[in-house]
């Protein structure tokens, strides 16, 4: 099929190949005809813009950005923004698709989007930063919009970021227009709730995976790879239900804490060390180690591509909980599959972020702020929902979560499509 937005080296790890093929799959399955999968794979908009930036020096650099509408069926685009020097079209179209599924996955009125800019922001200064990101945005702001396309904080962009690009678009229209983006902060149209959002629901999906299996959270023993944004308020939510974290990983090494680790204390120690490593009474160990520690739960919360087919051969968990974007590779999932090691896929468990971003926006078109106990009720049954469904059709259907989800996201897709037929 003609819909590869880049023609890469071919023995490369492609990404938008990769989820294509898997968009293919989950459409054969169905049974969907070629025409309408073509439709489903295809990106409907790619914007490639180039972002001229006057530097603190008084020279200008130039970058490159994208947005990418991979299909907006459903609802409006909706997916982060990345600043990061890897950024790629075929990164972001694959992040794009990504998105598609999992808003239809967790049934929210959503299409899927994504954007980014091939930059260092390590590189530059506050301000070099703030001009970078005010003209991409503007570059971007034919494509973009609270009815048509929704930008949210991805790798390298934040609250600060969000700010910018919402007060840019602002200024352009001449009216205030919160919802354009989401994951602003509170004082501009942000939400109560939206912080921890994402390891809300990953917690929500473990606890149901494990009832699912007849299992009670109290002492399961869970490894963690990432303590950031994710894995952090993870730690704490997981340990309130009664389960203890073993092992934990981030950029700076690994640790084995057998009798669990304390939230609150691994809190204070970060603050001081800016890492984990040294928390009281932890035995260091090799970062190749974390998933084969004895544990009954595995939970990458840091990168793609970990989780590969050694990795997964010597997993030591029972079941596997995706917080991370894309963590394991094909052969990694054949072996876990192998393994009978249930998976709940990424596009369910770190969908409550993308969920919380729907409530924000729901928030700022509305003009009223939601309550912060409502917010986490409609968080915990949009999650709860979609485990629920996902669970069920995996039992119809016989094949694992992952290709599940991935049915389910395409089959509402195609319905959406369907519906609304061929325009002209
Ligand atoms: P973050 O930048 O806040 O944290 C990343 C963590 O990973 C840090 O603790 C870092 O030290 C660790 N890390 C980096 N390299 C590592 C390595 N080589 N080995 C072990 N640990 C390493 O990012 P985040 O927002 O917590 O996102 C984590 C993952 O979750 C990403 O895959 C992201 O795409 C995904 N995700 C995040 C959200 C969200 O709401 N933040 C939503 C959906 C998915």
């Amino acid at each position: 099929m003609v819909t590869r937005p880049h023609e890469a080296h071919p023995d490369e790890f492609n990404p938008w190949l990769h989820v294509t093929s898997l968009i293919e799959k989950a459409g054969e399955l169905l049974g969907l005809d070629e025409g309408m999968i073509r439709r489903i794979v295809t990106p409907e908009r790619i914007l490639e813009v180039a972002v001229p930036v006057r530097m603190d020096s008084g020279e200008i650099d130039m970058f490159t950005g994208w947005r990418i509408q991979h299909n907006t069926s459903r609802g409006p685009g909706k997916g982060g923004i990345r600043f990061h020097p890897s950024v790629n079209v075929d990164e972001i179209a694959a992040l794009s698709a990504d998105m598609s599924i999992k808003c239809a996955v967790v049934n929210i009125p959503y299409g899927g989007a994504k954007g980014g800019v091939k930059v260092d922001p390590s590189n530059l200064s506050h301000a070099e930063l703030e001009r970078l990101t005010r003209r991409y945005a503007f570059a971007i702001s034919p494509m973009i919009g609270p009815d048509r396309d929704i930008p949210a904080p991805d790798i390298n962009t934040d609250p600060q970021v969000m700010s910018w690009i919402m007060d840019t678009v602002s200024m352009l229209a001449g009216h205030n227009m919160p919802g354009v983006v989401t994951g602003k902060p509170l004082a501009i149209g942000g939400s109560l709730g939206h912080a921890g959002s994402t390891s809300l629901g990953v917690t929500i999906c473990t606890i149901a995976l494990l009832k699912q299996l007849n299992r009670s959270p109290q002492g399961e023993r869970v490894v963690i790879q990432g303590y950031g944004k994710v894995g952090a308020p993870l730690i704490k939510l997981l340990s309130e239900r009664g389960m203890m974290i073993v092992g934990l990983a981030d950029i700076h090494g690994a640790i084995h804490v057998p009798d669990g680790i304390d939230h609150e204390k691994m809190a204070l120690h970060f603050s001081e060390a800016k890492s984990i490593m040294g928390y009281p009474g932890s035995e260091e160990i090799h970062a190749d180690e974390l998933f084969t520690l004895p544990s009954d739960i595995a939970i990458p919360a840091a990168l793609g591509g970990v989780i590969t087919d050694k990795v997964a051969e010597t997993m030591a968990a029972s079941l596997m909980v995706e917080a991370a974007n894309g963590p394991t590779t094909g052969e990694g999932a054949a072996v876990l599959t192998s393994r009978n090691i249930p998976v709940v896929p990424d596009v369910l468990a770190n969908a409550g972020g993308v969920v919380a971003s729907y409530f924000e926006w729901a928030q700022d078109l509305q003009g009223f702020m939601w309550e912060g106990e409502l917010f986490r009720q409609r968080l915990e049954k949009t999650m709860h929902d979609a485990f629920d469904y996902i669970w069920e059709r995996h039992d119809q259907l016989n094949v694992p979560l992952r290709d599940t989800a991935l049915v389910v996201g395409v089959e509402r897709i195609a319905e959406a499509t369907e519906l609304r037929g061929l325009f002209p």
